[in-house]
């Protein structure tokens, strides 16, 4: 035999059962996105490398070590699987000249690509959701999208996810801390690891966000960036406070939330949890006024977030939120292979009355005992068994068998037991078949 092959590290396979979670969450998120006003964008998986180094910046984790950068072997051009989607679609924004007319609310979904090391709630293929709010200045929509984060918790359920916000105000701002910062890391070189001391001249904010447990302390007592806002800065992070209040929404805010990417400016939040271990950040992000100019335009404001799919049915699965599986309606049990021309236009007629039909499919050794299809049509999940016996097709119909008792709301009556219904009028019967 040929060696078996197997997914490359980090990325996985999403297959039944669990893909039907996956279909929820997003039919979840889709129909959120809709009450919003938020509409969709599908951008390329693979975008030139230069937008996620000039976008991102050069000195960011994802730049430096993650990327899955490749020259294209016929025109020697360099290009990226999307380590994320903001620069993809500010990039999509101005190509396709969409701010022309005023503000556009986006949101995607889809995979993104990091070399990181799997472990947990961090894979290598990984999918994000993720919300922009594009050519909007004010706070109003900082707060819009954090509101709508947090509908959408409460919209699945979940529980126990904090939010972090912080200001990172702008780049003048961030300049007069950073010779603070410099001087007071400086003063403690002996604990800087060694990403920090690399990153202590070009990046100093970007230390504040060490995952490093040595490093702590000196971090925690490092110059805050919220001492060295101005009044612009401080006013729009104060009505974004003011905002958050409006909706009786809690934060905590947290002066070394500096984000993992240099477009950030003025707000930036993360929604965290204590219930996935280390990789306890869901749902993160920020405003980048910046971005536009940064990938060649004009400048216009932004902000968005994006929450990784994983995390979210990561912490659904802990908190025993996750639907139960999605189960045909009816299934079909045919006896004799014979009949199965037969049977199989009426199982089409009742698909196309809006009824789940499972047909029994045969076997190496043909359709196989009515014990054991009964077995597959009670495994199946389905509410009905549709019995197409060779007396009751003589006479035009099939027997209905009911498998499970009402459900929940449907009336204490007994469970009926079979019944014969005409195959010459499936419309009239079908609606009684159909789930809720
Ligand atoms: P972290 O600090 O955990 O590395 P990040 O700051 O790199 O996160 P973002 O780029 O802000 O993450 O991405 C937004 C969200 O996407 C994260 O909050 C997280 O939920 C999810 N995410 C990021 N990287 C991964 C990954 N490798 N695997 C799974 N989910 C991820
Ligand atoms: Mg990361």
């Amino acid at each position: 035999m040929a060696e078996k092959l197997t997914a490359v590290k980090g990325m996985n396979d999403i297959a039944p059962p669990v893909s039907a979670h996956w279909e929820w969450l997003e039919q979840t998120l889709r129909a959120l996105m809709q009450r919003y006003g938020y509409r969709n964008i599908r951008t390329p998986i693979v975008e030139p490398t230069a937008l996620f180094i000039r976008g991102l910046g050069e000195v960011t984790d994802i730049v430096e070590k993650e990327m899955y950068s490749f020259e294209d072997r016929l025109n020697g051009e360099q290009l990226t699987l999307r380590p994320e989607n903001t620069a993809g679609v500010v990039r999509a924004a101005l190509e396709h000249s969409m701010l022309y007319d005023g503000g556009k609310r986006l949101y995607y979904m889809g995979p993104m690509f990091r070399h990181e090391r799997p472990q947990r709630g961090r894979y290598r293929q990984f999918h994000q959701f993720g919300a922009e709010a594009l050519g909007f200045a004010g706070p109003d929509v900082d707060a819009e999208l954090i509101v709508l984060a947090c509908d959408l918790w409460a919209e699945l359920g979940l529980t126990g996810i904090e939010l972090e916000i912080n200001s990172l105000g702008q780049p003048a701002e961030r300049l007069a801390h950073r010779q603070a910062l410099i001087a007071y890391l400086e003063q403690h070189a002996a604990v800087l690891d060694e990403d920090a001391r690399r990153r202590l001249h070009s990046n100093p904010l970007r230390i504040l966000d060490t995952k490093n447990p040595a490093m702590q302390d000196v971090v925690n007592g490092a110059p805050r960036l919220m001492d060295h806002l101005g009044s612009e800065s401080l006013d729009h992070f104060n009505r974004l406070r003011g905002l958050l209040d409006a909706h009786g929404i809690t934060y905590r805010i947290n002066p070394r939330l500096v984000r993992g990417m240099d477009y950030y400016n003025l707000s930036v939040f993360e929604f965290v949890t204590t219930q996935l271990g280390s990789q306890g950040t869901v749902c993160a992000g920020g405003r980048y006024d910046g971005l536009f100019e940064q990938v060649g335009g004009k400048p216009a404001p932004a902000v968005g977030w994006a929450l990784g799919m994983e995390r979210i049915l990561e912490l659904l699965k802990e908190q025993d939120l996750l639907p139960a599986q999605p189960a045909p309606d009816a299934y079909a049990v045919v006896p004799d292979a014979a009949i199965v021309p037969r049977v199989m236009p009426v199982l089409r007629l009742l698909r196309q009355q809006g009824v789940a039909v499972q047909m029994h499919a045969a076997g190496a050794e043909g359709m196989g005992s009515m014990k054991s299809q009964f077995k597959k049509a009670d495994a199946s999940g389905a509410r009905f068994a549709l019995i197409f016996g060779p007396d009751e097709l003589e006479q035009n119909r099939v027997a209905v068998k009911p498998l499970r008792g009402p459900r929940p709301g449907e009336g204490a009556e007994q469970a009926p037991g079979q019944v014969l219904q005409s195959l010459a009028e499936v419309a009239l019967w079908a609606p009684s078949l159909r789930g809720a």
